[in-house]
């Protein structure tokens, strides 16, 4: 079968042929890759700047944003038959017992570090025809959402984010009632998007579905798909090369939730400065190599203290954040339907995985598909 590999000692990129997997253990499934997404984690682990093949490997087979059609079940399995869709999920745990989180199946919140992400770290990937893992790290896909689920892992980034804040806005202002319906967690808040690239936009989508007044601040200006769908959705989009983040902050008044998904250090540092009181800041971006910046630390405490804020990092995620978000998906499509569908920009032959990858973002969210014809 077909995979598309890195090789971090020759600096390659490239399909390569690999012997199809087999199930060795009654619980595990056997998956038919239908659609990869390509994400920025990928373009850094092409460029070498991150992701580690399996120990011993020369290669790291890449891909973890995936759809999969179950092919065949181990005589354990209970949840899944031959042609259910599923959506697995990326991190693995380590093998520590004395790591709680693992032992528990919260490896998103591994204390050891010695966890494995399939297609990321120390574990082979999505992008390959076919891929065998246990029925437990598999998440059940509703069939009608087969042409968007691709877009799951990608959303569980917000979902995971959404069910930290809305546990910590119980207890904080604005002292969240927690029969509160999800729809409204956000009713009265204002909630900014740093950036506009799939995890931007389906936390802004997140976000307008959970009721907050959304805005998405980056560098891009119109004609762009991206701002359109900010606006579809019912978001307010303001550009960076128009509006500087001190007027951003006077239009938005109280900043009560900033949703940071670009990964940049010194976007997020001036961004930090404009959160307002009592206000929750969430960074999910994961930098690559970056030119050193200078802050002034000393002002952010005091502004941190004094404004009772809430600094979160967040890296996906769970099996609750996987549900919530083939639920929302669903929701978002019912609300959105035209929105939606642009946000998939095309799907492409595995041969052009690594033009795609390295290249520039063509669409909103690219996919890799073995049986699509070249774009
Ligand atoms: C992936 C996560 C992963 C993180 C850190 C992200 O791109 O979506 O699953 O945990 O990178 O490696």
């Amino acid at each position: 079968m077909k995979a598309i590999a890195v090789f971090p000692g020759s600096r390659e990129v490239k399909v390569i042929e690999q012997e199809d997997p087999r199930i060795s253990e009654p619980d595990q499934v056997m998956l038919r890759m239908l659609d990869i997404g390509i994400c920025g984690t990928d373009k850094e682990i092409c460029t070498f700047e991150y992701g580690t093949p399996p120990p011993g490997d020369d290669h790291l087979v890449i891909g973890h944003e995936s759809l999969a059609e179950v092919v065949a079940a181990g005589s354990a399995v209970e949840r899944f038959q031959a042609g259910d869709l599923v959506v697995p999920s990326v991190r693995r745990p380590c093998v520590h017992p004395g790591c709680l989180a693992c032992r528990a199946g919260h490896q998103d919140y591994c204390y050891t570090g010695d966890f494995r992400e399939r297609g990321i770290k120390e574990a082979h990937g999505y992008m390959a025809e076919y891929i065998v893992d246990h029925e437990g790290h598999m998440n059940l896909v509703p069939p009608d959402l087969r042409e968007i689920a691709v877009l799951t892992e990608p959303l569980t980034i917000a979902e995971k984010a959404l069910g930290q804040i809305s546990w910590m806005m119980q207890q904080r202002p604005p002292w969240l009632d927690p029969q509160t319906p999800g729809e409204e967690r956000g009713r009265g808040l204002s909630a900014l998007v740093l950036g506009i690239g799939p995890v931007g936009l389906l936390g802004a989508m997140a976000l307008v579905s959970a009721g907050f007044t959304t805005y998405v601040y980056s560098r891009e200006v119109p004609p762009n798909p991206r701002i359109d769908l900010v606006t579809a959705i019912g978001a307010t989009y303001v550009s960076t090369q128009v509006t500087t983040f001190a007027d951003l902050a006077e239009q938005v008044g109280n900043i009560d939730l900033v949703y940071e998904a670009v990964g940049h250090s010194h976007f997020a540092l001036e961004a930090l400065r404009v959160l307002g009181t009592n206000g929750i800041f969430v960074l999910t971006g994961v930098p690559g190599l970056q030119a050193f910046i200078e802050a002034d630390p000393a002002r952010l405490m005091r502004d941190m203290v004094l404004k009772n804020q809430v600094l979160l990092g967040t890296v996906n995620a769970g099996t609750e954040a996987f549900a919530s978000a083939l639920r929302n998906l669903g929701l978002f499509r019912r609300r959105w339907p035209e929105a939606v569908q642009t946000l998939i920009a095309g799907r492409y032959p595995p041969e052009q995985a690594a033009e795609l990858i390295l290249g520039r973002p063509t669409g909103i969210k690219t996919v890799i598909a073995f049986d699509a014809s070249p774009g």
